[in-house]
């Protein structure tokens, strides 16, 4: 059966609109997806009818509003098949995840001489909170190096592992070049040496079915907002043996048992001890939307559809003079480029006035941007609701650029 991408596209309103006198081609999602119906619509139900301070109330609204957040953390691990809900913790995000990760866990199990590995192609998120951590604690950091063509050079991973290394940080498909990293292979390799192992989620999770428990990899995170749903949530699973020793980060209401002036305070349980204040109960009721709304059409069909449609851009930007593609040929979601010697956002304005939104800049990898020796790159994102026309007029105007600006 063919994936309903007309069906798909009715369902995101924002789809419908024009920019610059044009119908909008949403060529961004992997900054930030847009949002079905179905998750604007259960969000604003719950504010409409059943909203609520969760935890706290006796009160019937109260309850229901607890127990539908509690639902989602259900629906969360089901998503990630996780062995218990209690190992997901609600955050703001991949980029709060992996604070809390590099703060509690990181803070009570790494120390001076221990070293932390990272790859060359990570997103400022999943680098910059562990070198807070190695400076803080006087360990090393250790980066997988890349290959030209986008991938990492995998041969060196076993020469960075040793006695001292604590973690693994990596994430499972890159935000710039799209690569998949085999990270299975690289956890099981990690947890030969006694090294835990974080996988970042944020450009995964959109794109074909994640077990964490396939993959045995200790924390794992991703970000709702790239995934159809709110801004502002996410959710991190760590296994529970390790959650459940981790101390807590931030101190507030919720995360507590007993709080005394003269004795101090004893904490809740794991996952709520890393829930300090009111949570954006929102925000995890438009999660639990956007899970259901993806997992309705099947993470497996959403992905078999995305690569016919990555095939097909690949296939038609080799047409394009003088573009410069960057990533290998199998590839997750996203398309990076630059056009001749022009900046990316000379290229992106241009393609803006047509239409269609891309994204310009450094990513949030500058690593990744000097490893190619440029300031910036163009992407291009490739989500379930866009089509083979859409990349036909992403093509269309970057010959239309060249031919202007030469
Ligand atoms: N990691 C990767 C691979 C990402 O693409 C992003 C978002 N661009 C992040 C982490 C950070 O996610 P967020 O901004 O939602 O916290």
């Amino acid at each position: 059966m063919s994936f309903p991408v007309n069906n798909v596209r009715a369902d995101f309103p924002v789809l419908l609109r024009e920019v610059n006198g044009l119908p909008l081609a949403y060529l961004d999602s992997a900054a930030s997806a847009q949002k079905p119906n179905q998750v604007i619509d259960t969000e604003a139900e719950f504010f409409r009818h059943g909203y609520a301070a969760v935890h706290r109330g006796i009160h019937t609204l109260s309850a229901e509003a607890t127990q539908r957040m509690e639902n989602v953390r259900v629906q969360v691990a089901a998503f990630l098949n996780a062995r218990l809900p209690e190992e997901l913790v609600f955050v703001r995000g991949t980029t709060e995840g992996i604070n809390l990760v590099a703060n509690s866990w990181g803070n009570s199990q790494v120390q001076a001489g221990d070293n932390i590995i990272i790859s060359e192609m990570e997103h400022h998120a999943n680098i910059v909170p562990w070198q807070m951590l190695c400076e803080r604690v006087g360990a090393q950091l250790r980066v997988i190096p890349l290959n030209q063509d986008g991938t990492l050079q995998l041969d060196v991973l076993p020469t960075l592992l040793d006695e001292r290394t604590r973690l693994l940080a990596i994430t499972q498909v890159s935000n710039v070049l799209g690569t998949e990293n085999p990270v299975a292979e690289m956890i099981a390799l990690a947890h030969q040496h006694g090294a835990k192992v974080l996988v970042d989620g944020a450009q995964a999770v959109m794109h074909h079915p994640i077990d964490v428990q396939a993959l045995d990899c200790d924390f794992y995170v991703f970000s709702g907002h790239k995934l159809y749903g709110p801004t502002g949530i996410g959710a991190l699973y760590v296994k529970e043996d390790i959650l459940q020793n981790m101390p807590p980060w931030e101190g507030g209401g919720s995360m507590i048992a007993t709080v005394s002036l003269t004795e101090g305070t004893t904490f809740a349980k794991a996952p709520w001890r890393f829930e300090a204040g009111t949570p954006n109960t929102g925000g995890i009721i438009g999660l639990g939307a956007a899970i259901e709304y993806v997992t309705g059409l099947g993470l497996k069909a959403i992905g078999e559809y995305e690569q016919t449609l990555m095939r097909y851009a690949l296939n038609a930007l080799a047409d394009v003079p003088d573009l410069t593609l960057y990533g290998p040929d199998h590839r997750l979601g996203v398309i990076a480029f630059n056009l001749g010697k022009h900046h990316a956002y000379d290229v992106g304005s241009f393609l803006d006035n047509y239409g269609i939104a891309v994204r310009t800049g450094h990513h949030c990898a500058m690593p990744l941007m000097a490893f190619y020796k440029v300031p910036a790159m163009c992407r291009a994102s490739l989500a379930m609701y866009n089509t083979q026309e859409e990349v036909d007029r992403l093509v269309a105007g970057l010959k239309r650029i060249h031919q202007l600006l030469g």
